[in-house]
């Protein structure tokens, strides 16, 4: 026996090595468990684990060793204590709120964020009593306002979705904690390969795992990465109302990790490059990309991002027009919604994912007529200029 200490090893090696345990057949790589329930050795044994007596596996609605896998890398990876996965990454937002707040509490949160998310917040959320309020991400004096004894969390989403608007994660979190309120940051843009929002205070990870963590476009899933006891108290939720991931998406998302850094750092790489060639294009109007020096959190991006993403907007000069003849003129670049592919995709944000927004919230969110999405892929960046440049000078 030594008493060497554990060794302590960097993101490379956990995303590749976290959290997995060889079953009796010694396999190398991580199976796929698609079993619904797990078989007792006795009576007193099931008793026991029902009861929590004893630690082990019951039943894949809440206990899973390829979902557990899963958990444990992310976990690892996001340096929480815990983390759960579930069935998509809107089911995550949706059970952190669900199994942890009552009646009469309060939310407050990033006003210019995935729309799916403000809907659930805006129409979904207040019928069973919690209500919740939107502030301006970059503004922390705002969200300071808005609190009071009712208000349980402060939601960010950094950098936003499409316009990349990022806050200032520990200013945020200092207005969270002075006022005794958890901080949770949706870190589905950056994932843990660029940002750990834990490292500036924050409390509460979300991730659509559907994006980047998988990678390659295949699989919807979510998780919650936080503290064991905030863990603990969403697996008893996870128990009683079921929003959980299956085995074999948790182990796609789980062959995404192993190469998310190496992704994470190509696709910034060519953003970057087609984000400063969009901003020098005379029918483009403005480019939305936090790489870029005018960006107006440039500087703070840089101080908590190791690169900065894959995502950008921009706004052509033509209005709608410019902005769907240029989608349409493209062969490359796919017209979808989803972002975090290999493949580029291209989005409309006016019409798609914020069309369900009325003209006036859409307008106060600063998603313009001539905005374009560009989730930027691994392709070759020449190739996706001269796929693009067709419909930009037309
Ligand atoms: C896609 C997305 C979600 C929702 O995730 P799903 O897996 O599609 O349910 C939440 N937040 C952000 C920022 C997203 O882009």
């Amino acid at each position: 026996m030594t008493d060497k200490p554990e060794p302590v090893y960097s993101d490379d090696t956990l995303a590749i090595r976290a959290g997995f345990e060889r079953s009796s057949f010694s396999e190398h790589a991580e199976p796929i468990m698609t079993t619904s329930s797990f078989v007792f050795p006795n009576a007193a044994e099931a008793a026991m684990r029902f009861s929590g007596e004893a630690d082990g596996l019951i039943y894949s609605r809440f206990t899973n060793p390829t979902v557990q896998t899963f958990e444990r890398r992310l976990a690892a990876l996001e340096k929480t204590e815990s983390c759960i996965a579930t069935a998509s990454g809107m089911a995550a937002i949706n059970m952190l709120f669900m199994g942890t707040m009552r009646q009469g509490e309060h939310i407050i949160a990033t006003r210019n964020m995935f729309g799916s998310t403000v809907n659930l917040m805006k129409n979904f959320l207040p019928r069973y009593g919690i209500e919740v309020s939107f502030a301006n991400s970059f503004d922390p004096a705002e969200w300071s306002s808005l609190i009071s004894d009712k208000t349980r969390y402060l939601y960010l989403e950094t950098p936003t979705n499409p316009l990349t608007e990022v806050a200032d994660i520990q200013a945020m979190a200092d207005v969270a904690h002075n006022a005794g309120v958890k901080l949770v940051v949706d870190n589905c843009f950056c994932t843990p390969a660029l940002q750990k929002p834990i490292d500036f205070g924050a409390d509460v990870i979300i991730h659509s795992a559907t994006k980047y963590l998988d990678g390659q476009g295949r699989c919807v899933g979510g998780a919650i990465a936080g503290s064991q006891e905030l863990i603990d108290e969403l697996t008893s939720f996870m128990r009683s109302a079921g929003p959980c991931l299956s085995p074999f998406n948790a182990w796609v998302f789980l062959k995404g990790l192993e190469t998310l850094s190496l992704r994470m750092q190509q696709h910034s790489r060519n953003a970057a490059t087609i984000a400063q060639w969009l901003s020098e294009q005379a029918s483009v109007e403005r480019v939305y990309y936090p790489g870029l020096l005018n960006h107006p959190q440039h500087e703070l991006a840089k101080s908590q991002q190791k690169a900065f993403g894959g995502v950008l907007a921009f706004e052509m000069k033509g209005g709608q027009s410019a902005a769907w003849n240029l989608i349409d003129s493209t062969r490359l670049c796919s017209i979808t919604a989803n972002l975090g592919d290999t493949r580029t995709t291209i989005t409309h944000p006016a019409t798609t994912t914020h069309g369900r927004m009325s003209a006036e919230d859409r307008g106060s969110a600063g998603i313009r007529d001539g905005l374009v999405r560009l989730a930027v892929g691994l392709e070759d960046v020449i190739d996706l200029q001269n796929d693009l440049s067709g419909g930009l000078s037309a």
